[in-house]
């Protein structure tokens, strides 16, 4: 339920709401907009109808209901988009923000030789996982720790702040001491634990879409952090599993529009995952741009033939500047009216 107080509501009456939705057995989620004050009563509680009673109580200009299961997260609450601040850069202020870096930190030359690159190439944020959740258990898992140790070094070196993958309970508290934005990977989506735990943790949480996840099921997943209490939530289109082989998975754009519309978290696209194949990196960034995208995680390697994992759509090095300088072009085409 939605109370939207009117623009000349006075502090008690806010408090009186805000009171009366916690005596009801709801939390009270108060957003203080230019204008006027909109407090989310969120909550399974039976007393709905003494929330939806809160219409007549004085300065409330009316009380709707959310159309959606997910609250804290829906546009419906919260008009304006939410803008996440990681180390002092902002995702979600109407920039495109472009994360760069490889898909696994493999060693100290290949991280800082690949984040000094990217930095020149104007890459905002570096990316590099140190926990990689591989499909089979004999491939290159990450360098744990101590690839955090490298990730430390390149933001030091670079200035860029850092993103790398939390996968389990029992890594969030060292992945938050070097990281500046915890990413929660496709496969992790439905950990609820783990969101639960990333719900108190002090950093913003970069949340994948499961590679088999609806948008519903995805926005309450980033929906965990909020009720949590974590409300610097990016949420990222990596692409999903349908019937095409052609390419790894099927980057679904219109997700990304969709989300934009039902939510006002700021969400990334990755066309490095969402095709598998380094030619539809630069087009398919191009179009996620134009379907609204705050902005992108590219896989980027100083030699992809060599990298341990994801080399096949990783970009090289002048690649990604290659792809930097394209996205700096008009994005959009000119269509000629007849
Ligand atoms: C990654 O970012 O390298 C990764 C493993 O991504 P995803 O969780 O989307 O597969
Ligand atoms: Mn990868």
């Amino acid at each position: 339920m939605i109370v939207n107080m009117s623009n000349s509501a006075t502090p008690e009456q806010i408090n009186h709401v805000i009171e009366r939705i916690k005596e009801c057995g709801y939390q009270a989620h108060v957003i203080q907009g230019a204008e006027r004050t909109i407090i989310g009563a969120v909550g399974n509680g039976e007393r709905r109808s003494e929330l939806e009673a809160l219409r007549a109580a004085p300065g409330v200009a009316e009380v709707i209901q959310i159309a959606h299961p997910f609250k804290l997260v829906s546009r419906q609450l919260r008009e304006v988009g939410t803008v996440v601040d990681v180390r002092g850069h902002k995702i979600g202020n109407g920039d495109v923000v472009v994360i760069a870096g490889p898909c696994s930190v493999e060693s100290e030359d290949q991280l800082l030789e690949t984040a000094h690159a990217v930095k020149t190439a104007g890459a905002n944020m570096l990316r590099g996982g140190a926990y990689k959740p591989r499909t089979s258990p004999y491939d290159f898992q990450g360098l744990g720790v101590e690839a955090l140790r490298f990730l430390d070094r390149a933001r030091k070196e670079t200035g860029l702040p850092i993103v790398t993958e939390v996968m389990s309970e029992s890594d969030v508290e060292v992945v938050a001491e070097y990281a500046d934005m915890l990413q929660v990977g496709a496969r992790n989506m439905q950990n609820f634990s783990l969101l639960r735990k990333l719900a108190t943790a002090p950093k913003p949480i970069l949340l994948k879409r499961g590679p088999s996840a609806t948008v519903k099921e995805w926005l309450l997943a980033a929906e965990y952090l909020l009720a949590g209490g974590n409300g610097n939530v990016v949420l990222c289109e990596r692409g999903i599993k349908t019937f095409e082989t052609a390419t790894r998975n099927t980057l679904d754009l219109a997700a990304v529009a969709l989300v934009k519309e039902l939510s006002h978290l700021p969400v990334l696209a990755d066309p490095s995952h969402g095709t598998g194949l380094r030619s539809l990196v630069t087009p398919m960034s191009k179009a996620a741009v134009a379907a609204g995208a705050d902005g992108l995680i590219i896989e980027v390697h100083p030699c992809p033939e060599r990298a341990l994992s994801d080399g096949p759509q990783s970009l090289d090095l002048p690649g990604f500047a290659t792809l930097m300088r394209e996205l700096q072009k008009e994005p959009l085409r000119d269509v000629k009216a007849a």
